[in-house]
């Protein structure tokens, strides 16, 4: 293929949404799919949306990604700069060669003159008052002025913004690489916009002109943007920059975990699940957002997740690690209905991801879990709490909700459990049981176990009268791993405390039924 260069261009309007984020993968995958060049380019030209902390939010969740950009904001290269803020007066310059090619026009209406007139329209019963073909003539531009009256409003300084001219009676067409040829009718397009009245040039203006001078060989983005490709595909050809035309790829929709309607940022919250990469403090509650990865994702299972979203390998493969991903992915394989965002999968990539980790690697994810918690344990401690709970748990900080009763004394306990299995009657065997216990030097998962065996020998008990009844002491549930295997790491002394301890609880629930 030829030389490949693509590039991630959010604009830093706000925190930047998952399905921001699967943009971004898509383009890194197929630079480095293709050894080419993976761009990021801050679209910051709205100063009205322009959030101070987005453009860091989006860098931090980037490196979070492992997707470091080649060129970018802070890294160089050779197109920059790579902040449109920057790079102002190159869009001036390029709108006013479409001037003078007669391929755009001032227009002086100002924002209350084009109100006016939408009032009117819609007196009319007209609600979609579009700056057209149809009307530019009637209105307050160079298309209707004399080049006279042209010139004098321009030497007043008189405020105007400059405009695309679209053909009229044309179908444009854009072809794109996951929905073949899609069609409009230029009759439909408005002229938009290109340069504002504050001299800034709009998206439609930027993103034509940066993507032609940093030579953008793939624009792979989201299918919102698919309406405004074909005034971008007329922008091109406005220019004669036909010939050097980026291949364009839309992504088809994340829609909501309903499989119903697009995702929005506000299911986040609704759902209590994570719609960004990262946590987010905006300026209200509203505005506020958990992260996948405070929520405690591996940025491997997130990575995988979103890979799926849009995309399948055309295998049975489900689990590919990043270089895997890289390995495997084509456009052809995007498909082009909207894909849903299942969250439950999320949360089963996440769990295959913890599964597969080495044990030692685990100490120091589990240690930063507790921690937070006010707790810590030696690496030989984590590294077994890793083994056993491993399998068991889904995300990250289930390590201390699922499992704290290894660092901390039990807090609640399963009542259900108690009422049902507990019998006061057999509080001395039970007492007995601990004093066999106090007897043995090598607390060992596989001596406890022996112990228990021949307690329940002597006594005629079955393993359902007298397991459920250690797990409730031990960890205050019958949930978790091998209660032995629990019983040896805690260690003998606590766990024959918190017995004791159970016991009176157990006998105290029971006599308030
Ligand atoms: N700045 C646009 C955005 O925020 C970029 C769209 C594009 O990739 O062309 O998504």
């Amino acid at each position: 293929m030829e030389n490949i260069r693509v590039r991630f261009a959010p604009s830093p309007t706000g925190a930047l949404h998952i399905g921001g984020v699967r943009t971004a993968l898509y383009n890194y995958l197929f630079a480095k799919k293709h050894k080419g060049t993976f761009i990021l380019r801050i679209e910051d030209t709205d100063q009205t949306r322009y959030v101070e902390q987005a453009e860091s939010y989006i860098i931090e969740a980037l490196e979070w990604c492992g997707f470091t950009p080649d060129e970018g904001p802070g890294i160089g290269g050779k197109y920059g700069p790579y902040r449109q803020s920057e790079r102002k007066s190159l869009y001036a310059k390029y709108a006013q060669q479409l001037i003078d090619s007669g391929k755009a026009y001032y227009a002086f209406d100002t924002p209350e003159e084009l109100d006016a007139i939408r009032e009117a329209e819609k007196a009319k019963g007209n609600h979609t008052f579009k700056y057209d073909s149809k009307v530019r003539a009637t209105l307050n531009n160079s298309i209707r002025l004399s080049a006279d009256e042209v010139q004098a409003k321009l030497d007043a300084d008189e405020a105007y913004t400059i405009r695309l001219m679209v053909p009229q009676d044309e179908i444009v067409v854009v072809h794109d690489l996951i929905r073949g040829e899609v069609k409009f009718q230029s009759n439909e397009l408005d002229d938009k916009i290109l340069l504002k009245a504050d001299g800034m040039p709009t998206y439609h203006l930027a993103n034509i002109v940066d993507d032609y001078a940093m030579k953008i060989s793939h624009v792979i983005r989201g299918e919102e943007w698919l309406p405004s490709t074909a005034h971008h595909v007329l922008l091109y050809r406005a220019f004669g920059w036909e010939d050097v035309m980026p291949k364009f790829a839309h992504l088809p929709l994340i829609l909501k975990p309903t499989g119903k309607g697009k995702l929005s940022k506000r299911d986040g919250s609704k759902l209590g699940i994570p719609v960004f990469p990262l946590s987010w403090n905006g300026a209200t509650a509203e505005d506020s957002f958990v992260g996948f990865r405070e929520f405690g994702f591996d940025i491997g299972a997130v990575r995988n997740f979103l890979a799926f979203l849009g995309w399948n390998p055309g295998t049975e493969q489900e689990i590919f690690k990043l270089e895997e991903l890289v390995e495997a992915f084509s456009i052809e394989n995007i498909g082009k209905s909207g894909a849903r965002f299942d969250y439950d999968k999320a949360k089963w990539f996440n769990q295959q991801y913890i599964m597969a980790k080495d044990n030692k690697a685990l100490v120091p994810e589990i240690r930063q879990i507790i921690s937070a918690h006010g707790h810590d344990a030696s690496d030989e401690f984590l590294e077994s709490v890793a083994g056993m709970m491993k399998e068991r748990v889904t995300l990250m900080p289930d390590f201390w909700t699922n499992a704290s009763y290894f660092f901390e004394e039990v807090k609640e306990y399963d009542q259900k459990t108690i009422r049902k299995k507990w019998k006061p009657e057999r509080r001395p065997l039970f007492d007995n049981l601990v004093e066999r216990f106090e007897q043995l030097e090598d607390y060992s998962a596989d001596q406890v176990k022996a112990t228990v065996e021949t307690f329940m020998a002597d006594h005629e008990l079955k393993f359902g009268d007298v397991l459920p009844i250690l797990r409730i002491g031990v960890s205050g549930t019958t949930k978790g791993p091998s209660v032995f295997d629990m019983m040896a790491l805690i260690g003998k002394e606590t766990v024959n405390n918190r017995m004791k301890k159970a016991y009176d609880i157990m006998d105290n629930y029971h006599n308030e039924v």
